[in-house]
Formats: structure tokens, C-alpha cells, sequence
């Protein structure tokens, strides 16, 4: 009976059983206030909407967790998938002239992304870096994903003296985010040139209760100060590194997805059997070389993955 009325919010960080949630209207608005969670109400991750009541001493209480539009899963260190963040209108994957892109890994982010339903954007960031040596390379790969119709954007974090460019601001206005890529290419850098406020950047404490330091491996929100919201976390731009089914792979890559119920014999294994789609679709142009390759090595991998899984190393 002590509680308030019932109002939107915004999880903005989630600690276990308490979570950080911004309040989006009423004599709270723009607070965050360290909540609790009815126990009727299924796990909540950030970027999750809710309804919640205030309590007692600025904390409250979610009482309904909002739609969610999609969903970014991860496994627990039981290989079960648990949401990890959620409402992200797009995935940034960063690339880069150095540390060398490879197909390989590329595309791994790219099945991921694709079994999460969420867009994925190709960011070739240190375009500084694009040489005689590098550039025709770098530009056949990238002219492979847009031929997929991924969208492609080039920046470069290190111009224009801290400030972000303007091709990164543009994408990320408005919308919420999340950067991912392998390490080196540059997501540290680009993040704080959209938030060059240390303190926005690595706050993990209640701004409302500041009770003890709560800091969090888990995905935290920001809200970035041209517009939109970026939601980060280790883990985060670590995603699609994680093991995937055979399924999820032929689904995340979009153009094997089209042709892969034409293969002459059920049990195809797509790897020069008989009337294999896979093959056709390469003959005929619609899949490139590189990325049956890279098809081939990412179903290979985690066979073998999965298969020391099981002997327990
Ligand atoms: P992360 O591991 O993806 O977060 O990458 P970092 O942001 O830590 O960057 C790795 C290295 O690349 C650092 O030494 C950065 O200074 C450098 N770097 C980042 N962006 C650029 C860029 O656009 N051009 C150049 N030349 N170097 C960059
Ligand atoms: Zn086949």
C-alpha cells in the first residue's frame, strides 16, 4: 500500500535480483531508481521497457515488463541462451584495415546477428589506415557484404580531434546500439567520441540511491548527447563469438538461407555432396567463393567446438 503510481521506465542496468531503472515521465523523470522485481515477472535486461512503482527510500518496484522488439541472447556458463540486452534497433559490426579482416570472422558476427532479427551495420573503422598494400583488398571484401545488401559505412575514430565523425553520428542518432567487433578495431575509441564524459561512460553506480558501488559486468545503457542510446557491455562486444547449431549457421547466411531446402539429398552435408544447392548457387553466382568458405570453416569449428564440449575439455 505504500507504493506509488504505476509509470514507464527504462532498464538501464541489471545486478541480479535488482535493477537500474530510469523513470520516463512523471516527478521522477530522468531519475534512475534502483528497483526490485515481482516475482511473477520473467528475467528483465537492459534496454527492456517496464512499468514500475515507487517505494520506499528512492528504490521501487517493476511490476510489467514492456514488448520487446528483439532480444540479444548469450550463453551462461551452462551454454543455456539468456537475454542479455534488448530493443536494439541495430548491431555496429567494427571492422578495420588492421587488425586484418577475415571473411571467416566477419561472417560468424554476421550468423549471429542474423538469428537475433536485429539489423546489422558493416563499420570499416581507420580508414586512415587504407594504403596501396591493404585497399583493394579491404574494399573486394566490403563490396562482397554490400552486394548482400548489408549497409556499409567508413569512418575513421582518430580525425577530427576527439569529436565524432560525422558518419558515425549520423548512424547512431536516434537509435539505440551496440557496437561489436574483434578487439583492436577500434570500439573503445569510436564509443568515446560519442561519449566523451568519463563519468556518463563508466558510472555503474544508482545515480538516485549512490548506495555502495555496484559495478556490473551486465549491458548498461547510455544515452549519447546527439540523440539515441548505445547499449554496451564486455560481453556485448564480445557477441556472436559463442557457440551456434548447424541450423542458425545456414540461416545466418542470407543468401545459403534461400537455396539450402533445394539441395538434391536431405542429409546434404554441403560439403561437395551430389546435387548440393550450395555448389549451384556458387556456379551460378549467387553465393561468393569466400563466403562458401567461410561457411564450410564456421560449421567445422563448431563441430569440432562441440565435440570437445563433450569429452569435457
Ligand atoms: P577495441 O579493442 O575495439 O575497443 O579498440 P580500441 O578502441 O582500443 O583501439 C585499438 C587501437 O586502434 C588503439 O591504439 C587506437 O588508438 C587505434 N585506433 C582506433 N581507431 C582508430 C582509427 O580510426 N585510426 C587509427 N589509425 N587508429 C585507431
Ligand atoms: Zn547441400
Amino acid at each position: 500500500g505504500e507504493l506509488g503510481p504505476e509509470q514507464e521506465g527504462l532498464v538501464i542496468a541489471h545486478y541480479g535480483q535488482q535493477l537500474d531503472v530510469e523513470a520516463l515521465e512523471g516527478e521522477h523523470e530522468g531519475e534512475v531508481v534502483r528497483c526490485f522485481v515481482r516475482a511473477n515477472i520473467d528475467s528483465l535486461v537492459t534496454g527492456d521497457r517496464v512499468v514500475w512503482r515507487p517505494g520506499k527510500s528512492e528504490t521501487g518496484v517493476v511490476v510489467a515488463r514492456g514488448e520487446r522488439e528483439n532480444v540479444l541472447k548469450r550463453p551462461d556458463n551452462f551454454g543455456a541462451l539468456k537475454p542479455v540486452a534488448a530493443n536494439i534497433d541495430h548491431i555496429i559490426l567494427v571492422i578495420a584495415p588492421e587488425p586484418e579482416p577475415h571473411d571467416n570472422l566477419i561472417d560468424r558476427y554476421l550468423v549471429a546477428a542474423e538469428n537475433t532479427s536485429i539489423p546489422v551495420v558493416i563499420l570499416l573503422n581507420k580508414s586512415d589506415l587504407l594504403t596501396e598494400r591493404n585497399r583493394a583488398s579491404v574494399e573486394a571484401l566490403l563490396g562482397r557484404y554490400s552486394a548482400l545488401g548489408y549497409e556499409v559505412v567508413r569512418t575513421s575514430a582518430v580525425q577530427f580531434s576527439g569529436a565524432p565523425s560525422p558518419e558515425v553520428e549520423a548512424l547512431v542518432k536516434g537509435k539505440t546500439s551496440a557496437f561489436v567487433g574483434q578487439s583492436g578495431v577500434g570500439k573503445s575509441s569510436i564509443i568515446q567520441t560519442l561519449m566523451p564524459d568519463e563519468a556518463i561512460r563508466v558510472g555503474a553506480v544508482s545515480e538516485s540511491t549512490g548506495k555502495g558501488v555496484h559495478t556490473t559486468t551486465t549491458a548498461r545503457l547510455f544515452h549519447l548527447p546527439m540523440g539515441g542510446d548505445l547499449i554496451d557491455s564486455p560481453g556485448i562486444r564480445e557477441f556472436g563469438l559463442w557457440h551456434m547449431t548447424p541450423q542458425e549457421i545456414e540461416y545466418g547466411f542470407r543468401e545459403i538461407r534461400e537455396v539450402i531446402g533445394y539441395c538434391k539429398f536431405r542429409n546434404c552435408r554441403h560439403m561437395g555432396d551430389p546435387g548440393c544447392a550450395i555448389d549451384a548457387a556458387v556456379a551460378e553466382g549467387s553465393l561468393s567463393p569466400e563466403r562458401r568458405q567461410s561457411f564450410h570453416r564456421i560449421l567445422q569449428d563448431m563441430a569440432e567446438q562441440q565435440a570437445r564440449g563433450l569429452k569435457g575439455q
